[in-house]
């Protein structure tokens, strides 16, 4: 089996600002650069979503979701594959095997988990067991590269614990994914992208942020986004120059209009620099996001249900062919079979 690339995006909700263009658009284009040489895997983890609450229509999010990928310019060719998690069941099955051979004690040391479950009574068994659902979704397939946020860094390791823990007992069959480290290397993006909250840029910009004025949603209309960048929050220094820690206000709008414009981001700052009018480079900025809002939803909307179903349907034929026979080679390994 060749090399795979993996990724997966949650459908909760809809996806901000942040979330395109610190998630979305490097995916797309590491995809786009390597689907010569790597398998690339693109599912929609529709069972990881039912484990919190969902905005809306599941059905619909997860069809939006593929649209999403298609509207930022993904190329399709044959070493392509959207498929949706639910639809290959071997997802759970493995996840049911490697739960056996997991702890409570590791599961329990996970930082999301201590997060997401604090200061509550009742917490769900799907916030604890995911990483472990996740490293399944990464066995699977030998996948090898997953970009994925530092925040799930923890899981990675987990991943790569358990595949070693499962080859040590039962038969080398598990291609460990590669470290936190080595990801990092071959997304050639020393830190990850962190887009602001506009109201608060000593935060990033978050979809569960309860202000609308913080954060840019993709399906804002166009003018109610621009506006959000008018009213960004900025500082009294007077000056444009990129120091996300005395002026992360500036520095963020610096930023987005870097990554929106395709400019790299040393240029966009010598642009701007000794400029003093905040409202210039606003405007600027928030001219920026108009246009892109407009030109993505056009594109979102030109793209029929029926084309995502027909990808899905080519994809899910071909995630459940190698899931289903990695899983047979585990299950024999076990005894099972
Ligand atoms: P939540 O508030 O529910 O945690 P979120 O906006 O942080 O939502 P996630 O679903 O946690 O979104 O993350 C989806 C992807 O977007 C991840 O790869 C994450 O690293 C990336 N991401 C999230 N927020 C930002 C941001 N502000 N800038 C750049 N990338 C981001
Ligand atoms: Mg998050």
């Amino acid at each position: 089996m060749s090399q795979t690339i993996l990724t997966g995006l949650r459908v909760n909700s809809e996806i901000t600002l942040g979330n395109y263009l610190g998630a979305l658009l490097p995916m797309v284009r590491l995809a786009n650069e390597h689907s010569d040489e790597y398998e690339i895997n693109i599912f929609v983890p529709d069972l990881h979503s039912v484990i919190s609450e969902i905005d809306g229509k599941l059905s619909e999010n997860l069809l939006q979701s593929i649209k999403f990928y298609l509207a930022s310019g993904i190329k399709l060719n044959q070493h392509v594959h959207f498929y949706r998690q639910s639809r290959v069941p071997a997802h759970s099955e493995l996840c049911w095997l490697l739960n056996c051979l997991a702890t409570m004690g590791e599961l329990n040391r996970m930082t999301q988990f201590k997060d997401k479950s604090a200061g509550k009574d009742s917490v769900g068994v799907g916030i604890f067991d995911y990483p472990v659902l996740m490293a399944a979704d990464i066995l699977l397939y030998n996948a090898k590269y997953i970009p994925v946020g530092e925040d799930q860094f923890q899981h990675l390791e987990l991943t790569r614990k358990l595949a070693e823990r499962f080859n040590r007992r039962f038969g080398e069959i598990f291609v460990l994914p590669a470290t936190p480290l080595e990801q990092v290397k071959f997304m050639h993006q020393s830190e990850g992208i962190r887009i602001r909250d506009l109201q608060n840029p000593e935060k990033k910009m978050s979809k569960s942020t309860v202000a609308e004025n913080s954060k840019i949603m993709l399906f804002d209309t166009p003018e109610q986004a621009s506006k959000k960048i008018m009213s960004a929050t900025t500082d009294s220094l007077g000056k444009i120059q990129f120091d996300m820690f005395n002026q992360p206000g500036i520095s963020n709008l610096l930023q987005i209009e870097s990554l929106i414009s395709g400019v790299p981001l040393q240029d966009v700052i010598s642009t701007w620099a000794g400029e003093t009018h905040y409202g210039d480079l606003k405007q600027k900025v928030a001219e920026s996001v108009r246009v892109l809002l407009s030109d993505f939803q056009e594109k979102v909307n030109t793209i029929s249900d029926q084309q995502v179903l027909e990808l899905l349907e080519q994809g899910e034929a071909y995630a459940n062919k190698v899931a289903n026979h990695k899983l047979y080679q585990v299950q024999q390994l076990m005894g099972l079979r």
